[in-house]
């Protein structure tokens, strides 16, 4: 299946379902799916605008926070499946796979740091020069699950989903820092680190040590040189 930029969100939608063998999924998950399972070129906000349109358009449907095909769409795809069946009757048809494929990166991030928090206790206290304890206490209470975080060029961005959903980047070659939560904003001019950035430096800590060190340096010695801004 090949789903392209211009794709049309009927069309789109429909194939990310077929896809995903799913019936119906929450928001954050289906942003997670799109934006850094299924590898499609779309950043979290453009799929977050998408499924936004995909609701006022009638493709998608919203019901108890979960998201649905509509009905239509939805019985064409049991018809295909069906058929599908009846011609391969041995082929197991994935249908509730989504559940089971979960990547499971943040159960082995949080054990990774654990053991690596031993042997990287310089790395441990310069988080704490850079960050202040309290926001680093509040951090580590925040599920791992809820950070959907992916490496880019000098730097990682994501979003993180809770009652709300937060976007976060942390641009190294330019020196930027995106997020938009209400304490970081609150205090844009201080240059604070809010208690989400805890975990962003735990997932950078297993998967780029010289990134996280990088970021790290830069901002205990030239804090100056960086811009806080609201994303
Ligand atoms: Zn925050």
């Amino acid at each position: 299946m090949d789903l392209t930029i211009s794709e049309k969100n009927s069309i789109f939608f429909k194939q990310i379902w077929k896809i995903l063998g799913i019936t119906g999924i929450p928001i954050n998950d289906l942003v997670y799916e799109i934006s850094y399972k299924l590898n499609l070129p779309y950043r979290p906000a453009t799929v977050i605008k998408k499924i936004q349109e995909a609701l006022t358009q009638g493709i998608l449907k919203e019901k108890d926070k979960i998201l649905f095909l509509n009905q239509d769409d939805m019985n064409s795809i049991l018809d295909e499946q069906h058929n599908m069946e009846k011609k391969v009757s041995n082929m197991q048809v994935p249908w509730n796979r989504f559940e089971e494929s979960y990547d499971t990166w943040m159960n082995s991030t949080e054990r990774k740091t654990e053991i690596r928090d031993k042997k990287s206790l310089k790395i441990n206290s310069v988080i704490k020069k850079v960050m202040n304890e309290d926001a680093i206490e509040k951090g580590k209470e925040i599920p791992i699950s809820q950070y959907h975080p992916i490496l880019i060029e000098k730097g990682i961005e994501g979003i993180i989903h809770n009652k709300n959903m937060y976007n976060f980047k942390i641009d190294l070659q330019n020196k930027i820092i995106l997020h938009n939560c209400s304490e970081f904003i609150h205090h844009l001019s201080e240059k604070y680190l809010c208690k989400h950035f805890f975990r962003i430096f735990m997932y950078l800590k297993v998967k780029d040590m010289d990134l996280l060190k990088d970021i790290l340096i830069s901002l205990l010695e030239e804090k100056n040189r960086w811009q806080f801004k609201k994303n």
